[in-house]
């Protein structure tokens, strides 16, 4: 059998290993440290904002920032509905009601029109939501331009979910700017990793520095244990932050990489009846994932191409099946694109992430290519 090629295998530069060895002969393996401080900073200067937090996940961040912006149990929170689980999850730790929004055809990311009609409603029921979840998809911007004023006009702070889009860019600014806080993820699949990570971003100096205390288990600054608030264990570790570094360093590199992968698959596959995310003249994506839709008059399945694929041990996926067809949200609001037309549905339907490892060689992806090319052709 081939060696198996993965959608996004983690990736390493050769740098981590000289962090991680710091971390170990000043035997700082204990949760937070020098590296800590260090990842923070230099991820801060990357991505042009002014603090962070090195949390042990995405999830955990966007769990802070809800907390800090007072959702309380009964609230109601909106969020994109083309997403993974991560996204809206934290919604439900605070005991909250979570208002899918559908996505707009044009970036797959949150419609601005879905949102405003979300708006009307919750503006009409007395159901105002205390924050919007906006989520850049696949390593795309959503259309801040469009979004955020909607938010502003009903005094709502935005949460910008980038877990997916760390160095991409909308009119060149980098993504975890635009909302009143930014998280990012470092999980395995993602462009860069930690092992598993993420971290909160933003300008406001007050609500990093009470997140933080949160994350360590709301420890008073005194000598003895005291404790006025609950907090959570949700800090990185020093070793984690060191393959962050590492990491970090090389994520210009990642992103010129996965961007050609996905020139390619444009270019080679350009004469099936398949739709590449589109990209949209704002943005500068990372191409974290090449993610394809297969037109609706073509009878070959985004299942045809995965068992394909899967025949030669290589691994694509499903798009995300949206939030609000998921069983556990099913009873809460959606707020579609179109009246009785959700774009994130047909998606999710036609849709397929193609392996897109900033490792993959050439001949990797022309096999891919090849096994592609002969779904399609048995079909016709
Ligand atoms: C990965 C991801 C998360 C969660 O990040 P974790 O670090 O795995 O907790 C949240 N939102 C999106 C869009 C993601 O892709």
């Amino acid at each position: 059998m081939n060696q198996r090629i993965y959608l996004s295998p983690p990736h390493m530069s050769g740098h981590e290993m000289k962090y991680i060895q710091e971390a170990f002969d000043t035997n700082w393996i204990a949760p937070l440290g020098p590296n800590v401080d260090a990842f923070e900073q230099e991820l801060c200067n990357y991505v042009d904002i002014k603090y962070g937090l090195a949390l042990s996940s995405g999830t955990a961040g966007i769990h802070l920032v809800l907390r800090y912006l007072g959702v309380m149990p009964g609230d109601y929170v909106f969020c994109s509905s083309l997403t993974f689980s991560g996204s809206c999850n934290p919604i439900m730790y605070q005991y909250a009601n979570p208002v899918f929004i559908d996505s707009e055809p044009d970036s797959w990311n949150m419609s601005p029109e879905a949102l405003e009609r979300a708006f009307d409603w919750a503006n009409k029921e007395n159901k105002m939501p205390k924050a919007v979840i906006i989520v850049d998809l696949y390593g795309q911007s959503a259309d801040y331009e469009k979004l955020l004023p909607i938010c502003e006009y009903y005094g709502v702070p935005v949460i910008e979910d980038a877990a997916e889009a760390l160095g991409a860019t909308y009119k060149g600014r980098k993504c975890g700017n635009f909302g009143y806080a930014g998280i990012f993820s470092f999980n395995g699949n993602k462009i860069i990793t930690t092992s598993g990570g993420g971290m909160v971003v933003s300008n406001d100096e007050g609500a990093i520095k009470k997140m933080r205390f949160w994350s360590t288990q709301a420890k008073e600054p005194v000598r003895h244990y005291e404790h006025k608030e609950f907090g959570y264990n949700y800090r990185m570790s020093n070793v984690c932050a060191g393959i962050g570094r590492g990491q970090l360093m090389a994520l210009d590199k990642r992103i010129a990489m996965k961007k050609k992968i996905y020139q390619r698959y444009v270019n080679d596959l350009n004469s099936l009846p398949v739709t590449f995310m589109p990209v949209q003249p704002n943005n500068e994506p990372n191409y974290w994932l090449t993610v394809m839709t297969i037109n609706e008059d073509c009878k070959v399945s985004p299942e045809d191409i995965m068992i394909a694929l899967e025949e030669e041990n290589i691994e694509s996926r499903p798009v995300w099946k949206p939030m609000h067809l998921q069983p556990v949200f099913k009873d809460y609001p959606f707020f579609s694109h179109l009246e009785n037309k959700s774009i994130a549905e047909k998606i999710f339907e036609r849709g397929l992430c193609l392996p897109s490892g900033s490792s993959m060689s050439s001949s990797e992806q022309s096999k891919v290519i090849e096994i592609i090319n002969i779904v399609f052709s048995d079909c016709r």
